[in-house]
């Protein structure tokens, strides 16, 4: 009698209490890891993670959920490893400054979020922004705001007058002398708090303007703008703190000294030279090459007013050379995190990286594996992104048709999953 209890009240417990699974049928599967692409996988999710994946039948509960992507290419969701959520180009963009409060950038950036998320990119590195940048993040997380999972650097580090000094080109009497509770910094120990104030204010790493750059109102786009001690003391009080740094840069100067001084990631990295690439090489620095930025500035440059005079020259210059920067480093065997500046072009345009990447030779797998295991890799996310596997968070994307054949399908995903809720399905 007690045997017979207990077996219907296991019954009754397994109708109760078993979770509900979500269960994607895929027709073509790229496991990134093994750079193969597999048939017929069936993948089972439960709550926010991968449960399963298999190329068994799976049986389908009757409170199971299911979606038949038979006919699609599925593949992790994509991790953009440079973005600005809390702006988009426009002609009226240095203007902004003196127009919008707080709250309308925090508006505004909903849309640019969700842009991103759709075009299937379920994490971004978010380089620099205010602390709206912040919010955003919590507001994505709670669930009241569609994106991407969201690391941020809130406000990006620079020197006085620097690429990121937040009132650099305004006339006199506005531009004050910001310092590092604004993100200004000049010496060891206001580097220091620059980046132990970033803490405060609930940043996830740390972002310099290692060298000028392209858009601020400044002569130079490539001059060195820290101190290898600065880089230094930057580094290792992010250190403490568990951050990762990314140093903007196109000076190759700048670069050295951001390499040789610790930093996990070099934007832009257009003046390198080989020197440079054998640096990198031996401290693992990654390259996040920012193609698309660089062909936007230079098409935008061309249209008279966009950009202020004294940007349009360094736009012409920096943005066209960038691609062929991307080249020469990835195929010196630099390590390349996707990454793409969005922002500085339209959000949602973030695929069009997959296109200039391809262009100068790097095959779709190898692209994917930079958009996913090598961008999770430089997060510190591993543990929990980046691949599809069972335990990690599960976001998932599909297209139609076939990505190896021709990136240009990478434009329209159609399926979107991010930690197991489905945002897109057409
Ligand atoms: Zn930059």
């Amino acid at each position: 009698m007690k045997k017979i209890i207990s077996i219907v009240w296991l019954f009754l417990a397994t109708i109760l209490f078993a979770q509900n699974k979500t269960i994607i049928q895929c027709g073509k599967f790229v496991d990134v890891k093994n750079n193969k692409i597999l048939n017929n996988m069936t993948i089972v999710v439960i709550d926010d993670k991968i449960e399963n994946i298999t190329d068994k039948k799976v049986a389908i509960g009757r409170n199971d959920t299911f979606y038949d992507l038979s006919a699609k290419t599925v593949m992790p969701g994509l991790i953009d490893m440079y973005v600005h959520l809390e702006h988009e180009t426009n002609a009226k963009q240095y203007l902004e400054e003196f127009t919008m409060n707080e709250a309308d950038i925090a508006y505004r950036s909903i849309g640019y979020a969700e842009k991103t998320l759709m075009a299937g990119f379920t994490t971004v590195r978010d380089l620099g922004g205010t602390n709206v940048n912040i919010s955003l993040r919590r507001a994505i997380e709670a669930g009241l705001v569609n994106g991407p999972r969201v690391f941020t650097a809130g406000k990006t580090i620079a020197s006085t007058g620097g690429h990121a000094d937040p009132t650099n080109g305004y006339r006199s009497d506005l531009m004050g002398n910001p310092g590092p509770e604004s993100g200004v910094a000049n010496g060891a120990d206001e580097c220091v708090k620059a980046v132990r104030q970033r803490y405060k204010e609930g940043s996830d790493l740390i972002k310099i303007t290692a060298s000028g750059g392209v858009l601020s109102v400044a002569k130079s786009g490539e001059n060195s703008q820290f101190t290898i001690e600065e880089i230094q003391a930057i580094v290792k009080t992010a250190n403490d703190y568990g951050f990762k740094v990314a140093a903007h840069c196109h000076g190759e100067e700048a670069m050295r000294r951001a390499v040789i001084g610790g930093v996990h990631s070099i934007e832009h990295g257009t003046y390198m030279s080989e020197d440079v690439m054998q640096l990198m090489k031996e401290y693992g620095t990654y390259l996040v090459p920012t193609v698309t930025a660089g062909k936007a500035v230079g098409q935008f440059a061309k249209i008279p007013n966009y950009y202020p005079d004294i940007v349009v020259p360094k736009a012409l210059a920096i943005g066209p050379k960038i691609q062929n920067t991307f080249e020469r480093a990835y195929k010196y065997g630099v390590k390349i995190a996707f990454g793409t500046d969005a922002g500085v072009f339209a959000h949602g345009d973030n695929w069009k990286e997959f296109i200039y990447m391809n262009e100068v030779g790097m095959p779709f797998m190898e692209i994917l594996k930079t958009a996913t295991i090598n961008a999770a890799d430089l997060l510190g996310q591993s543990e929990s992104i980046g691949t599809l596997e069972k335990g990690k968070f599960a976001d998932i994307i599909a297209v139609d048709g076939d990505p190896i054949k021709d990136v240009v399908v990478m434009g329209e995903v159609t399926f979107v999953m991010k930690a197991g809720k489905v945002f897109k399905n057409k």
